[in-house]
């Protein structure tokens, strides 16, 4: 099979080949991903569409794409100058603190870095550039310091959402303050407001409108087209509607290939919003769960149906996780204790029992990016590694490395069992090198019959979450799961 991807723009599943593939053999992905605002923590719900995406792109990179993966920081917008002002602060103050925090929690739920990260309040030559370039091709008009698209001048607009202007036209009001001609118009860039930050513009001293600068950044970063463009589902409309209108009206080209949303975190059925109130932030989510535990309950479902957050729902995911990284810790223990050669292995089946659940593995991942079915077949390979593992007092050396292998390579798309000890050597984890020698010097201490040493050691030990388990093949050991 090869990947295909649920595009929204086509409402099917599509065969995904990059454009530079198609134009130049290049296997290269341009993928914009839209970000956070950074007013305050994220919340679990933003959370999901971080870590679904982080899995795309690591699985494109998997594949033998080299990812360019853009997430955008939006820095200036109604709700920073709000929050800011509640706070007594600035604007640049506070999204300062929040990139940081944001950085701090998106990493503890293994997201990788961006390639790159722009902030809008960078960009805005880049944005006024964009509005200069709509202007021209009159597609926008300015009203009283503002400027705004001009929407019935575009007929294409409703592409994504797959709406009609007149439908469109009949849900939509003029709000008190805006100085459009027609309500579906939005806002390219706001004239300045006391109090509020600004910068020169032709159309005299502002601030972006919040949808221009993902057009703007977009095309500065990935070029005029770019083949994924993904967000959460609210961002359909009219986020990333008013994307396509302001890019291709600038550029003539098409702006997106493939437009993928993940569905919502739900919370007692209702999506988890800040705005609704009902929301767990990141921050304390992974104060309370295991940070593996949120990434696989994420993953748990399909990224496009929604998912309910429970604690049970969390409680279990964390004892999926147990059990995947339980199998890895007897595994490791295992390839210390219990190599050598045995003839009564069968390694050809096992080679091809494996073989199988790879190719599983990647159907999975290329049926529109199926994480649950992909887990799923993690656990099998998790429950075939523990039956040979019981059943065989001695196993080869190519089991132990077909094993860790295939562990290492769903681990590194999915991120659910978390590289720590048993991936590293004493050489270059000096933690471990350090643990591995006072166990050693535990043993020699119960030797002698020093149980007090023996015993201080252990506590000292699991005081820091790493826990012994005495085995006759000798101990061993794992890090609590944090
Ligand atoms: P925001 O900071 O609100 O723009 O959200 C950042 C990302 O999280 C966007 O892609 C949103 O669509 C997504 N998002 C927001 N709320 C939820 C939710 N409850 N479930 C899943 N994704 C969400
Ligand atoms: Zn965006």
């Amino acid at each position: 099979m090869s990947l295909t991807l649920y595009n929204d723009l086509t409402r099917k599943k599509e065969k995904f080949v990059a454009l530079k593939e198609l134009e130049e053999n290049k296997k290269e992905v341009s993928f914009y991903s839209c970000g956070p605002t950074v007013y305050d923590y994220f919340h679990i719900g933003n959370a999901r569409a971080f870590i679904v995406f982080d899995v795309l792109r690591r699985y494109l990179e998997h594949i033998g794409y080299k990812v360019n993966f853009v997430q955008n920081f939006t820095d200036i917008d109604d709700k920073m100058i709000h929050r800011a002002h509640q706070e007594h602060t600035t604007v640049a103050e506070l999204a300062e603190r929040f990139i940081a925090e944001y950085k701090k929690d998106a990493q503890a739920l293994g997201v990788h870095e961006p390639t790159v990260a722009p902030r809008a309040t960078e960009h805005i030559a880049e944005i006024i550039n964009t509005i200069q370039k709509i202007m021209d091709n009159k597609h926008a008009y300015v009203s009283d310091g503002d400027v705004y698209f001009d929407v019935k001048s575009w007929p294409k607009y409703g592409v994504l959402f797959k709406q009609n202007l007149e439908d469109l036209e009949a849900g939509a009001r003029i709000e008190i303050g805006e100085k459009k001609r027609d309500p579906l118009d939005f806002v390219l860039w706001k004239g300045e407001k006391p109090g509020e930050p600004a910068w020169d513009s032709p159309w005299g001293r502002g601030r972006p409108g919040w949808h221009i600068e993902c057009s703007a950044m977009s095309s500065k970063y990935l070029g005029e087209t770019i083949d994924i463009h993904s967000g959460g589902v609210d961002l359909i409309f009219p986020h990333h509607e008013n994307e396509i209108a302001q890019a291709e009206a600038a550029t003539g080209k098409p702006f997106v290939r493939f437009w993928i949303h993940n569905e919502f975190l739900l919370i007692d059925g209702e999506k988890m919003s800040k705005s609704l109130g009902n929301f767990l932030t990141a921050r304390a989510a992974i104060n309370k769960y295991p940070a593996l535990a949120i990434r696989f309950f994420m993953l748990s479902a399909h990224y496009r149906s929604p998912i309910n957050f429970t604690p049970e729902g969390l409680e279990q995911a964390a004892s999926g996780v147990s059990r995947l990284r339980n199998c890895k810790a007897d595994l490791d223990f295992a390839a210390k204790t219990k190599q050598g050669a045995n003839n009564n292995f069968d390694l050809e089946k096992y080679k091809s029992e494996l073989e199988k659940f790879n190719k599983d593995f990647h159907d999975a991942l290329d049926d529109d990016f199926n994480t649950a079915a992909a887990i799923g077949v993690l656990f099998e390979i998790a429950r075939l590694i523990n039956t040979c593992l019981k059943e065989n007092e001695i196993l080869p050396k190519e089991f132990f490395e077909l094993s860790l292998n295939i562990l290492a390579m769903c681990d590194d798309i999915l991120g659910v069992i978390g590289q720590d000890e048993a991936e590293s050597s004493e050489a270059d984890d000096p933690e471990r090198a350090e643990i591995e020698s006072l166990i050693k010097e535990r043993a020699e201490a119960r030797k002698a019959k020093n149980f007090a040493r023996s015993d201080e050691i252990r506590d000292s030990l699991k005081a820091r979450g790493i826990i012994l388990e005495d085995t006759p093949q000798g101990t061993k050991w794992k890090k609590e799961l944090k």
